[in-house]
């Protein structure tokens, strides 16, 4: 980690760990001539913090939306978030999120309120954010603001909430999934109120849209930490997923399939079967009770109903795997398997190397890429449906290496047949 102490100064070591792009310099600058205040907040400080370059900048400011708006009139700024106090101001090209101060407001319905208070207290504003880590404000020459021990935290691997945990998830219950998101990504440990309010909160989260939670456990599930948190908080995603309700004594079995499967797709396949949700109609039933995208859930239930299926031996079997099934695909599920059945790891292994070979040398799996086409079995004399099964079998017996792929060979072969 590149930062040290805790402080609310700009001292040297602070200035040090902050190298912020010059488009956000520049925007600090504009604020501080017209005598707002301003600062980097919220997940950019801490990443910075951490010695990782931020995604994106938040900044916030005790400027209302209508003075920054005001201020950067000669840049093109959305207004989408206004509402909240949000102006995205473009500068370069980039779109920075501009929010002035704004305070707790009436939550209704465990979620975010609808309205907002503006405040002129940057600690107002920290006050409500959701966790110490993320409650840090930044700023060139004034330095560090940190009002809850967020730098200590941090650097102490810790996750809190600001203030009351049991009632900032009450408020938002999209917290809960928040601080399991971080507590993955970042590999924090939970802090002890925090993580027994998470338990007694969990119920809330049916309060929450699926797209957030969804969004929020996805970003959970490739976090580090992740195998983990789902034992721990089975409780939780069960509240949402209840067959992974099972996960809570699986770790060590948990840990070895994350260990291999890293992608969300083959992490929910890998718990799916361990928790022994492996019907096809029970895994579109189970992984739909949130709104995935087709994509996912035809990939998440294939991986799964054919998770035990052994791997191709030979170069034909590849192949015709192939001919209905992605590189990609073909590999999770390699990954997948091995990591169930750790002693089919070698077979798997040498699958998986079989799969890259096949497509990085050409191998025919596809009737497109047979040497003859629909056109040359016409001039056979056949006709309708005689030549989508003829160019079938021609395929087959490519991969099986009964034929070369050569115009001559597939018509002699074919009047062979
Ligand atoms: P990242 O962008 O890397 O996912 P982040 O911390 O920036 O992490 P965002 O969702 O972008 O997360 O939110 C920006 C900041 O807004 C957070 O750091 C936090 O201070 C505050 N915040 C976001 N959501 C909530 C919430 N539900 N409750 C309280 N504060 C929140
Ligand atoms: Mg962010």
């Amino acid at each position: 980690m590149t930062y040290h102490p805790s402080t609310t100064n700009a001292d040297a070591s602070v200035q040090s760990a902050f190298a912020l792009p010059s488009y956000i310099s520049d925007i600090i600058a504009r604020f501080d001539a017209a005598g707002y205040e301003v600062f980097c907040v919220g997940g950019c400080v801490r990443d910075m913090m951490r010695g990782v370059t931020p995604h994106d900048w938040d900044l916030c400011t005790s400027a209302l939306p209508e003075q920054t708006l005001a201020l950067f009139a000669d840049k093109t700024c959305l207004t989408v978030g206004i509402k909240h106090g949000t102006v995205t101001v473009m500068w370069d090209k980039n779109p920075v999120e501009i929010t002035t101060y704004r305070c707790e407001s009436a939550y209704i319905g465990h979620r975010a309120p609808s309205s907002v208070t503006f405040t002129p207290s940057l600690r107002e504003d920290c006050l409500r954010r959701d966790f110490t880590v993320n409650a840090l404000a930044y700023h060139p020459t004034t330095g560090l603001r940190d009002f809850f021990g967020g730098a200590d935290d941090l650097r102490a691997g810790i996750l809190r909430c600001v203030g009351s945990p049991s009632e900032r998830f009450d408020e938002d219950a999209l917290r809960i999934l928040r601080a399991l998101r971080f507590s993955s990504v970042l590999d924090f440990d939970i802090e002890t109120d925090t993580a027994a309010a998470l338990h007694t909160c969990a119920p809330l989260l049916t309060y929450i849209s699926g797209e957030r939670i969804l969004s929020e456990f996805r970003k959970m599930l490739i976090g580090v930490r992740a195998a983990s948190l789902l034992c721990e908080f089975a409780d939780i995603i069960a509240v949402f997923y209840p067959p992974l309700g099972a996960c809570a004594g699986l770790q060590p079995q948990i840990e070895t399939c994350f260990a291999r499967c890293t992608t969300a797709e083959t992490r929910l396949s890998a718990l799916l079967c361990l928790c022994g949700c492996t019907d096809a109609a029970e895994v579109r039933s189970t992984v739909s009770r949130l709104p995935v995208e087709r994509r996912f859930l035809d990939e998440v239930t294939a991986l799964t109903i054919n998770a035990a299926n052994m791997p191709p031996v030979t170069r034909a079997d590849m192949r015709r795997r192939m001919t209905a099934e992605s590189v990609g695909h073909i590999t999770d599920q390699l990954s997948l398997h091995a990591s169930l059945f750790p002693a089919h790891t070698d077979d798997c292994n040498r699958a998986t190397a079989l799969c890259a070979s096949v497509a990085a040398s050409g191998d025919v799996t596809r009737i497109s890429q047979l040497a003859v086409n629909g056109r040359d079995l016409a001039a056979e004399h056949m006709s309708g449906r005689a030549i989508g099964e003829c160019l079938q079998m021609l395929l087959d017996a490519v991969i099986d290496d009964k034929v070369e792929n050569t115009r001559d060979a597939l018509l002699r072969y074919l009047k062979l047949r």
